[in-house]
């Protein structure tokens, strides 16, 4: 296999078959989903690190049924990766369709996980399928692709990476409608961490009470923080029998900061509240 079957296999994601994924709605998010699909408008899910929108676009895809594709970006991710390319198999030279160009033909949803860190021709890859032409341009083939009436464009955005160097283009962000996605509030919070761990209310809402503790501490300047992946992460060790402490030492906070002095203040906070 060449290396560059084997960088598009881990880069991308087919999940056709799938188990219904557990989604607790936030706002509105799955009626403003229902309504760009049947309009075929462009979403883009806006927000920090866990807060659940990769999970959201599984669910949504599983609601209608539809294949999900999803690509995860990164600062190497080209339109070539997307559309397709010739790869050598043999003696042959074949053409192989990328993600975008699979999903366009066979009407799946395409997830573009972290689409600013995607170099800038990914862009304007997919500029023809997010306006009235709905269309996909193969450059090294010389045809253009009609979408699928059901193919359907998810991209996802962290506002708080960027910092100025790696933001999506406002002619770009004018394509698409934009749900934003926050940490939910306690309650929905502590069901969700319940329901993907089995861990038990109280456990679930101390952690819960962790979480929104640490994300009030502004002034500690963390570049993250705490998502309910973490929580999800941390119930998962103590259900499985890692001591409660370490369990929200390694989970949550370590993997927030290497600032020795604040791990030892998180770490002690911590050890009051689980
Ligand atoms: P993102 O794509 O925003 O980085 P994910 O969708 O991967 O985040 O969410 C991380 C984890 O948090 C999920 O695997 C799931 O366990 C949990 N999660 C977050 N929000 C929700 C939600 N609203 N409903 C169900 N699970 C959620």
């Amino acid at each position: 296999m060449s290396t560059t079957e084997t960088i598009k296999m881990a880069s991308e994601e087919v999940s056709e078959k799938r188990t219904i994924p557990f989604y607790k709605p936030i706002h509105r998010e799955v009626e403003v989903f229902e309504h760009a699909y049947k309009n075929k408008i462009p979403i883009l899910l806006k927000g920090p690190t866990g807060t659940g929108k990769t999970r959201f676009v599984d669910f949504m895809a599983h609601q209608f049924n539809q294949s999900l594709i999803t690509v995860s970006c990164h600062e190497e991710t080209s339109s070539t990766d997307l559309i397709g390319r010739y790869i050598i198999k043999g003696a042959e030279t074949i053409w192989v369709d990328g993600p975008l160009t699979k999903a366009v033909k066979e009407g799946a949803i395409l997830y573009l996980d972290e689409i600013a860190e995607a170099r800038p021709d990914v862009v304007v890859a997919i500029h023809s399928l997010t306006d009235h032409r709905k269309e996909l341009y193969i450059d090294k083939l010389g045809i253009t692709v009609k979408a699928h009436p059901d193919f359907m464009l998810v991209a996802s955005f962290n506002p708080g990476y960027q910092k100025g160097f790696k933001e999506i283009k406002p002619s770009t962000r004018q394509r698409f409608v934009a749900v934003s996605f926050q940490y939910p509030n306690a309650k929905d919070e502590t069901e969700i961490v319940v329901n993907e761990t089995g861990l038990d209310q109280d456990a679930a809402k101390k952690l819960v009470n962790i979480a929104n503790k640490i994300r009030n501490l502004t002034e500690l300047g963390l570049t993250e923080t705490v998502s309910t992946r973490l929580l999800v992460d941390a119930a998962l060790l103590i259900n499985s029998g890692l001591p409660k402490r370490l369990s929200v030492k390694v989970a949550i906070v370590e993997p927030l900061t290497d600032d020795l002095e604040i791990t030892q203040a998180l770490t002690d906070l911590c050890d009051l509240m689980i």
